[in-house]
């Protein structure tokens, strides 16, 4: 991200979201971001995910310059699960895998099986209006670790889960993670979440957001033991 500016217009008003952001992750790198509630954190993934265009900047995934509004080119988890109402569970995660270029048969057997290591395989074929908000979010999560694109954006996956359910999906990304050491860029409002799960966090400023600090998580990261115990959610 080299230099990104966005500016909002509504109403004959305006407002600078992004300034000149800039910051880079290297391949393999987990990078969580942190940053007050309207910095623009978001924005910054609409920018990267090619739902909105920036006002100025370049933006690169794996050297190559990105097109204003280009887009599959990132495995995304938008804040709000945004599963498509008409679609059935298990279709919502096929299509994503289908856009990524898998083909038709295997993104079935690979939403059926990932359903299953979740625990949601009985509401595969629901609706998503008929499940909670927790669950949505969790099929949303496995929509975006289940495309293959090697940069993951995920814009606070956990927010609105309970405990539990929080730290099993956290162990299973990161077990995930350490398997196919994608580059992952994560918002989070919780600093105890990101020094578990990341390399190196960017604190951004209030908007317009800006990197204003910068911190190389210490290895070994203070993951919990207990966090390893259990990749697999099927209770
Ligand atoms: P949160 O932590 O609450 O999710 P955020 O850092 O993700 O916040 P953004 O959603 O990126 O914040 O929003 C940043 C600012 O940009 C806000 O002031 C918001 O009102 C504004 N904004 C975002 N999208 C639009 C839009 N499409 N039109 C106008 N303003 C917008
Ligand atoms: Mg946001």
């Amino acid at each position: 991200i080299t230099g990104v500016s966005k500016t909002f217009t509504s109403g004959g008003s305006s407002k600078l979201v992004l300034e000149d952001a800039t910051f880079h992750v290297k391949e393999g790198e987990f990078v969580s971001l942190i940053g007050p509630s309207g910095s623009g954190k978001s924005t910054l993934f609409h920018l990267i995910g090619g739902l909105e265009k920036p006002g100025s900047g370049e933006i690169r995934i794996g050297g190559r310059l990105i097109a204003p509004m280009e887009r599959g080119l990132i495995a995304y988890m938008p804040q709000n699960a945004s599963l498509l109402p008409w679609l059935s569970v298990a279709r919502n995660i096929e299509m994503a895998l289908e856009i990524a270029g898998i083909d038709r048969k295997e993104a079935r057997n690979m939403a059926r099986k990932w359903l299953t290591r979740i625990g949601l395989e009985r509401d595969a074929d629901s609706y998503p209006h008929a499940l909670s908000g927790g669950m949505q979010q969790r099929v949303s999560f496995l929509r975006a670790l289940l495309s293959p694109q090697p940069l993951m954006c995920l814009d606070e996956p956990f927010g609105s889960l309970d405990a539990l359910t929080r730290q099993h999906m956290q162990t299973w990304l990161l077990s995930l993670w350490e398997e196919d050491r994608r580059s992952v860029l994560f918002i989070t409002h919780s600093i105890e979440e990101a020094l578990l799960l990341s390399d190196r966090i960017l604190v951004l400023s209030t908007a317009p957001a800006k990197v204003i600090r910068e911190i190389e998580v210490p290895f070994p990261r203070p993951r919990g033991e207990q966090l390893w115990s259990d990749p697999v959610f099927n209770e």
